[in-house]
């Protein structure tokens, strides 16, 4: 969009493929990327550490399995080789069928800091943390550059291919390619600060009823007006450290994630609620009377903000009707989970499940602008209506989608083509050679709480 006067900002590098945003997707990008044989990468990230929302507000991989008796495992690929890194030191459990979307894989996510670090370090990925996106050279038809601005100043990167995995599809909104803000066609998710308490006394909890008896305290906490949390709902659940909980249960609406004045609204009304909450299961939750809070999400969660309007958009007819494409690059099993403000002012969660525990195909083109061939756009800022991303918007996909955008940027790099015109013979090919799921598997997945049967075969970095 050109706001700065490129001609006076340096030149830091030049690279084959830049990815911009370092989530789940966009560290997924640049390992697969490598993975596939790009000679350079360079990963963009403006926080101190990578993982995005895996790190800043979560410990919880959904997507992984399907729901249901019958579990089938659905992604793999450079999910795997994350989850296999982390099960490695101890730091997963599994945690069975949670809340209907199938088994998660719960992680210590300060130790995923870590491991996404040193899967980067290890690929030969060129990492830039505390660096922003600000402008991007060129036009939506042909970009050339990105500015980035950190503490040396503004610089520029020039690279042959651009993965947006900013989330908030910084990179296409500064070049003019085409969004969809949320809250526009449909009301936008709401927003969540997660928190973690220590010293929670889990057995006396499980004791008294668990989450019947939270669910139970919480309505009634409600409707006695004592505690006034926005909500009856919510999950608390226990993470990979001894007498230590984490919740999803904060709720924020009606603020717009990409405008800073409502941003900083919704964080300052997370951390209010949070306090809430802590006040609430001291004192009415059994288990909870010595616990505190340790620590807040780094940054609000955000479920969506702008998305991708490109050359193919996922719809909710799509998941529900367990669609199929010849460009298929992953599946998804789990359910379509809307978390939205109630016409009462409330909050509700609408959930809508893929028939029979089955998938539905992502195509290739969801992570394709219309507007020019040199662009991939993975992770929660892809191409899908408000619907089927709340469907698709879990963490095992999100890397599975930034294994593929990397794949294919390095391999139309190998291959001289622009990227809408790849062979999906060949990229299908290879993501499945990189352990990456495309279809369904016939056998039901060996899940264990305490174990971790993905790595049937554990993509190699180089
Ligand atoms: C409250 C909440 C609960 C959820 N619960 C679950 C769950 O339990 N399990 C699950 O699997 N999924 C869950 N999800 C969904 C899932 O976490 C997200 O969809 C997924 O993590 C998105 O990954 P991403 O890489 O696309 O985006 P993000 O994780 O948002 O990553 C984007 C990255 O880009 C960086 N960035 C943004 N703008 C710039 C810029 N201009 N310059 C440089 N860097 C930039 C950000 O700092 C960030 O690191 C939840 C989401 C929320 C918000």
């Amino acid at each position: 969009m050109d706001i700065l006067d490129h001609d006076r900002i340096p030149l830091h590098h030049e690279t084959d493929v830049l990815v911009l945003g370092g989530g789940s997707a966009g560290c997924s990008a640049a390992l697969a990327a490598r993975m596939s044989g790009a000679a350079s990468v360079t990963l963009v990230e403006r926080a101190g550490f990578p993982g995005g929302i895996s790190t800043q507000a979560l410990d919880t991989f959904y997507g992984f399995f399907t729901p249901g008796d019958e579990p089938r495992k659905v992604a793999g690929g450079i999910g795997d080789r994350v989850v296999d890194a982390l099960d490695a030191v101890g730091a997963i459990f599994l945690r069975p069928n949670t809340y209907g979307a199938g088994t998660g894989v719960n992680y210590n996510p300060e130790r995923l800091k870590l491991v996404w670090d040193e899967l980067l370090n290890e690929a030969g990925v060129r990492t830039l943390l505390h660096t922003h996106l600000v402008d991007v050279e060129g036009s939506a038809d042909s970009p050339e550059a990105v500015v980035v601005w950190s503490k040396a100043g503004f610089s520029r990167i020039r690279a042959r291919v651009f993965i947006d995995a900013t989330g908030d599809a910084d990179f296409c909104h500064r070049s003019g390619i085409a969004c969809e803000t949320a809250g526009e066609k449909e009301p936008a998710q709401t927003m969540t600060t997660t928190f973690r308490m220590a010293n929670v006394d889990l057995e006396a909890y499980r004791q008294a009823g668990g989450k019947q008896m939270l669910m139970k305290e919480m309505a009634r906490a409600v409707d006695e007006g004592v505690h006034p949390l926005p909500r009856k709902e919510g999950s608390v659940h226990r993470m990979n450290v001894p007498g230590c909980i984490s919740t999803v249960a904060v709720r924020v609406a009606g603020f717009c994630a990409t405008d800073p004045e409502d941003l900083t609204a919704a964080e300052q009304e997370g951390r209010r609620q949070a306090f809430i909450y802590e006040a609430f299961l001291r004192d009415r939750v059994v288990g909870f009377a010595e616990s505190r809070i340790i620590g807040l999400s780094s940054s609000i969660g955000v479920r969506e903000s702008r998305r991708l309007e490109g050359r193919y958009r996922l719809t909710r007819g799509d998941c529900l009707g367990r669609a199929t494409f010849d460009d298929k690059v992953l599946v998804c099993g789990a359910p379509i989970e809307d978390h939205r403000r109630s016409e009462g002012g409330g909050e509700e969660t609408h959930w809508a499940y893929i028939p029979d525990n089955g998938v539905y195909e992502v195509p290739y083109r969801c992570f394709l602008p219309k507007e020019n061939a040199r662009t991939l756009v993975a992770g929660r800022c892809f191409s899908a209506t408000h619907d089927a991303h709340a469907s698709c918007r879990s963490m095992a996909q999100t890397m599975a989608m930034g294994h593929a955008c990397g794949a294919a940027a390095a391999l139309s790099l190998e291959d001289d083509v622009a990227l809408p015109d790849l062979s999906m013979p060949r990229l299908q090919d290879l993501l499945r050679r990189q352990g990456a799921v495309l279809e369904m598997p016939e056998s039901v997945a060996d899940i264990r709480p305490d174990g971790w049967a993905g790595n049937q075969s554990t993509p190699t970095i180089p």
